[in-house]
């Protein structure tokens, strides 16, 4: 029998009303001749309540016990459409994540599969079962306890079902009807792909698209898993949305695909620093150690400073991080200069910017992306603060109140709105 993953996320599961709307829509596929394995979220909302109850209870939570307390969105939605889908005549059941078994790491709060044994949900479906609802999101440790995959993670749920069992597709349903050239919640000139690379689709989700969380794509990837966006709210057919898949499928070539934007970004200065071998790692040393994810780095010309602090020469060094570890970063470095392992006149935190990228692996053939994008901002009287680039993209830092105005500028300049 051949097999679908449709995944459905929190506002498509956001009430009643919607997960009967969902239901039928699982129920057309097997009216299609498949069997389906359902993914679902939380409803809209309720992950973000349950953390805030971990918060508001234990400041310092035992990570074991949040993803005890925030995997349980998943729970309620799991068991409502598989009721939804027995009163629908098909037959249907509900998996938690430690039923299936869905084997994880211990990581709370970013756990990563270990393996997801087929038998017992195999076995169900060789008994008449249609249709496997599981909770998304969640998984089990190798120590017994509930872990949950990081925030989004219902589509990392999704694609590594659809690896383990093979499915033809991995439909991902949502509130928007595919993958935009960038959110089309920022732009309206923002506009639907009927494909995009693997390559991009990563590069966009890290660099801060949250149409899917990072690491589905990674894992849609590596399987080669058919994996397509679209939306729940309308009706769809095998066209609908947007597929994401390998770059030979794709005859487009232009530089740029799309742009992606975070706002959780910050930037931290440390000014004059000493200019020798060896302050770069002892500065990220103990960030890294501090589980800081630095991000862009930037380290200005070194100058000479006849001061009484410094004999040599010193400069100064920016570099950005997600907004929430600003302050483990701070005591980090502030803790290296009390050890006297550093040294910084003084330190500098702004947590007012955003970083704008722009992604394509047309950038690959194309020279002079990096130009046309600066030139667009500076048009716009928007001020660059960090840059970096890779093969397939470019992002910059800037202030955040100019986000949406320089997505706009990039939208226009590369011609995203005209296929
Ligand atoms: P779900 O709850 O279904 O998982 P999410 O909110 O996680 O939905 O993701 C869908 C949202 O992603 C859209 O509502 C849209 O605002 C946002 N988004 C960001 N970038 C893009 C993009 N390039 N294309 C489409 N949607 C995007
Ligand atoms: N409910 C979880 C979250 O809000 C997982 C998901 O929706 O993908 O992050
Ligand atoms: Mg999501």
């Amino acid at each position: 029998m051949p097999l679908l993953v449709m995944k459905f996320g929190g506002t498509s599961v956001g009430d009643l009303d919607r997960i009967a709307n969902a239901a039928a829509k699982v129920k057309r596929e097997v009216e299609r001749g498949y069997d389906v394995i359902v993914i679902v979220s939380a409803m809209s909302g309720k992950t973000n309540e349950l953390v805030g109850w971990v918060e508001k209870t234990s400041p310092l939570y035992d990570a074991r016990e949040y993803d005890a307390v925030v995997s349980s969105g998943e729970n309620i939605t799991a068991g409502l459409m598989a009721l939804r889908l027995q009163e629908m005549d098909v037959p249907a059941r509900s998996w938690q994540g430690w039923q299936v078994p869905i084997n994880t790491t211990s990581a709370h709060g970013s756990a990563r599969f270990l393996s997801i044994p087929r038998a017992n949900i195999d076995q169900k479906f060789a008994e008449g079962m249609k249709v496997a609802v599981v909770a998304g999101f969640q998984g089990l440790s190798p120590e017994g306890r509930i872990t949950t995959l990081g925030r989004g993670g219902s589509d990392t749920t999704a694609v590594a079902f659809a690896a383990a069992f093979e499915a033809e597709r991995c439909d991902i349903y949502t509130d928007v009807d595919g993958i935009y050239t960038t959110d089309p919640r920022v732009s309206s000139k923002a506009r639907k792909l009927d494909k995009i690379a693997f390559e991009e689709m990563l590069e966009l989700a890290s660099l801060g698209a949250k149409v899917l969380q990072t690491r589905s794509v990674e894992l849609a990837m590596r399987y080669n898993v058919r994996l397509r966006v679209l939306s729940s709210f309308e009706d769809t057919d095998e066209t609908s949305g947007t597929l994401v898949c390998a770059e030979e499928e794709i005859m487009e070539s232009k530089a740029v695909s799309g742009i992606a934007f975070s706002r959780e970004e910050a930037k931290i200065t440390l000014f004059t620093i000493e200019d020798r071998p060896g302050i770069a790692t002892a500065i990220f040393g103990p960030l890294a150690e501090a589980g800081v994810n630095v991000d862009m780095i930037v380290q200005n010309i070194s100058e000479k400073d006849y001061d009484e602090h410094h004999t040599g020469a010193v400069t100064d060094m920016t570099f950005s991080c997600p907004i929430n570890q600003v302050a483990r970063a701070e005591k980090a470095l502030e803790d290296a200069r009390a050890a006297g392992k550093i040294r910084y006149d003084e330190l500098i935190i702004d947590t007012d910017v955003a970083k704008v990228s722009v992604v394509g692996i047309g950038m690959r053939s194309h020279a002079g992306v990096a130009a046309k994008m600066f030139n667009a901002l500076a048009a716009e009287n928007i001020n660059i603060k960090v840059i970096t680039t890779s093969e397939i993209k470019i992002s910059v830092l800037i202030d955040r109140k100019y986000m949406e105005l320089a997505v706009q500028a990039l939208h226009d300049a590369f011609g995203l709105d005209k296929a």
